[in-house]
């Protein structure tokens, strides 16, 4: 089954991909972890990706639409996957429904105060990337991560300016695939607002009608 993650920045995406992935054993695709994986190591691609994300605009249609169309092609996508950031315009979905076939479309939803609350507390591991809130999903050390004890940091993207900005680019440019993918029958909203475990209850229950 092929997924799709939709819903605004800080909704908890990459936090129900991951665990749908224990669930149901396919890739969790991040747009965004594919993005700074390539900014950390400094590739041509994550050079001129970084400029973008730094101010919380999108990195150009044709950057990440061939990135997907090649992670897409692997052997591990097979049987299925969960994109979490992508699409974000409807020329990304466009060309993107024409090399694979979307089942559900799992339209993750919250309000703006939450979203800045949800941000503003997120911190991830600079080693292994594994995301955690300082309200919500704490570590147990203070700012080190659980899995490899390397110290917490706050996205650049996640501080209150670049907050506004990615809220507005969300609204103008993602908003539109909500009605995109309704109108296509694959489109199920699941509210963002509980615990993470209620909330990937939630999405469970969505992907497996
Ligand atoms: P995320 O981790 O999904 O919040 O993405 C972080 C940043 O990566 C975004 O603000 C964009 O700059 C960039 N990005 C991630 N996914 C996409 C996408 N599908 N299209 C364009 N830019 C993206």
């Amino acid at each position: 089954m092929n997924i799709i993650l939709l819903g605004p920045p800080g909704v908890g995406k990459g936090t129900v991909a991951s665990k749908l992935k224990e669930k149901l054993s396919f890739p969790h695709i991040s747009t965004g972890d594919m993005l700074r994986e390539n900014t950390a190591n400094k590739t041509e691609l994550g050079v001129e990706a970084k400029n973008f994300m730094d101010k919380g605009i999108l990195v150009p249609d044709e950057v990440v639409i061939d990135m997907m169309k090649e992670r897409l092609q692997r052997d591990d996508c097979k049987k299925g996957f969960i994109l979490d950031g992508f699409p974000r315009t409807i020329n990304q979905a466009d060309q993107i429904g024409e090399v694979v076939k979307i089942d559900k479309v799992v339209n993750l939803q919250l309000d703006d105060d939450n979203i800045v609350k949800r941000l503003s507390r997120r911190r991830l591991c600079k080693k292994c990337g594994a995301g955690y809130h300082l309200d919500y999903i704490k570590p147990k050390k203070e700012n080190k991560c659980d899995k490899c004890d390397t110290e917490l940091y706050q996205r650049e993207d996640d501080k209150p300016e670049a907050i506004k900005k990615r809220l507005e680019v969300y609204r103008e440019q993602t908003v539109p695939l909500i009605n995109y993918y309704k109108e296509k029958g694959f489109l199920v909203g699941v509210d963002g607002s509980g615990t993470p475990s209620e909330v990937l209850e939630l999405a469970f229950k969505a992907v497996s009608y």
